[in-house]
């Protein structure tokens, strides 16, 4: 099985990395692609991507930083690490108008501009989208980039199924697990299987049983068990699909 997305460069993790890996191993976990958020994340995502055989990363802003973004300065700095063999995304990248940690117009011209790179580089973007996906939807159809995966999708089906049909990915965390989740349930057993990939976020939002602690890329099992259930396959046939599909999206050798 694959983490498609985990934030090892976290803080939270500054003390026990070899162990989360090493727990994300004996759990069967043979892939962990860890995420970017900000440019200052780039040097350990490079470094651990160095040191651990098994994780590979993406580069990019998210929106939480896009005030941060200089794309003069930037963007040739996310064009270098992307040349490295073991980064295999630009991302991630969106709009959050939950938290609107950047101005909304920002946010937009950010994610814009890092979707368009990401199409120049025929490489995946992971995107993030909280409360915005009717203005995720105008960019990405506007920019129509190869690949894109609607990371830690939370979204009703009737917003996402365009993104499906136009060939794009969903991914799913632990959210899938909370009791309160019935509509990213339903999204779930709408989206085919060729369609999704699962992740953790991690350190963010544990599965059930987990909830509540720092969350580690071993747990993806957790959510994973739950959309098996949900899709009536067993778990090692979600795993197959799953685990080929983040092969090919990320172009990953497993
Ligand atoms: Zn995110
Ligand atoms: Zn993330």
């Amino acid at each position: 099985m694959i983490d498609s997305h985990c934030h090892l460069t976290a803080p939270e993790f500054s003390g026990d990395i070899a162990d989360v890996i090493a727990r994300a191993n004996a759990a069967g976990i043979t892939t962990l692609v860890t995420i970017s958020d900000e440019m200052a994340d780039l040097p350990l995502c490079l470094k651990l991507s160095e040191m651990y055989q098994q994780v590979y990363f993406t580069a990019g802003v998210h929106p939480h930083h896009a005030k941060d973004f200089d794309a003069a300065r930037d963007i040739p700095l996310i064009r270098e690490a992307a040349k490295h063999p073991k980064c295999k995304g630009i991302g991630e990248i969106g709009l959050d108008y939950h938290y609107m940690h950047s101005p909304k117009d920002t946010q937009q011209r950010v994610f814009e501009a890092q979707l368009v790179l990401a199409k120049e580089l025929g490489l995946p973007a992971v995107v993030h989208c909280r409360e915005a996906v009717e203005d995720v939807w105008t960019i990405v159809n506007h920019v129509k980039p190869q690949k894109i995966v609607i990371h830690c999708c939370t979204e009703k089906w009737q917003d996402v199924e365009r993104f499906v049909k136009a060939g794009y990915m969903l991914s799913f965390t632990g959210i899938v697990t909370y009791p309160k989740s019935a509509d990213i349930r339903d999204t779930v057993k709408n989206c085919p299987l060729e369609s999704m990939m699962v992740e953790t976020d991690a350190p963010y939002l544990s599965p059930v049983p987990h909830r509540g602690k720092r969350c580690e890329s071993a747990f993806v099992i957790e959510t994973a068990k739950v959309i098996a259930e949900i899709k009536g396959i067993d778990l090692a046939e979600l795993d197959r699909v799953t685990t080929g599909n983040a092969v090919e999206f990320f172009r990953l050798r497993s």
